[in-house]
C-alpha cells in the first residue's frame, strides 16, 4: 500500500516554505556565513604577502577573531556589510520584509561587534575591522599593521 511514512510529497511542511527575509532564514544564512567567504581569502592572501602568521577563527578569543595571531596580540575581523550593518554603505539596505526584526537584529549584530573589539582591546590587541566593501582600500592598514608588529616583539601595551 501506499501509506508512505514522511509524505514525501511536501504536506505540511513545518509552516511551509519561509519567505526571503524571514527570522528562519537569517538563522539559516548567519550559519551558512561561518564559511570562509571571498572577502576573508582576499585578507588571507595579503596577510601571506605581507608575511603575518595567523590562526582563523580563533575561537580563545572574544568574537572568534577571522584572523589572529596570540603572540604578536592582533586580530582582525573581515565584516560582511550587509550582517554587520556597515554605517552608510550602500551594501548595508534594511530589507523591506521584517523590517522590525532586521532593525533589531542589525543593532545586536553591532553591539555585538563593539563589544568584542573593546573585550580584545582590554587584553592589548591590536584589532582592525575590515569591511568587505574597502577590500581594495585595506593594503595600508594591513602594512601598517605588520610594520607595527612585525619587528620588535612588543609594541604593545603603550597605554
Ligand atoms: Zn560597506
Amino acid at each position: 500500500m501506499s501509506e508512505a511514512g514522511e509524505g514525501e510529497g511536501g504536506r505540511k511542511r513545518r509552516s511551509g516554505r519561509p519567505p526571503a527575509a524571514s527570522p528562519e532564514r537569517a538563522a539559516l544564512l548567519s550559519r551558512v556565513r561561518r564559511t570562509r567567504t571571498a572577502a576573508e581569502e582576499e585578507v588571507a592572501r595579503r596577510l601571506r604577502a605581507l608575511g603575518l602568521h595567523y590562526r582563523r577563527n580563533v575561537r580563545a578569543l572574544p568574537g572568534s577573531p577571522d584572523f589572529a595571531n596570540r603572540r604578536r596580540g592582533w586580530a582582525i575581523f573581515v565584516n560582511g556589510c550587509f550582517w554587520h550593518h556597515h554605517t552608510a554603505c550602500v551594501r548595508a539596505a534594511v530589507p523591506k520584509n521584517n523590517r522590525d526584526f532586521w532593525v533589531e537584529k542589525f543593532a545586536a549584530n553591532r553591539r555585538r561587534d563593539a563589544e568584542k573589539i573593546r573585550r580584545l582591546r582590554r587584553l592589548g590587541f591590536t584589532v582592525l575591522v575590515i569591511w568587505e566593501c574597502r577590500l581594495d582600500r585595506c593594503d595600508d592598514r594591513l602594512a601598517r599593521l605588520a610594520e607595527r608588529i612585525g619587528g620588535t616583539a612588543s609594541t604593545r601595551g603603550s597605554r
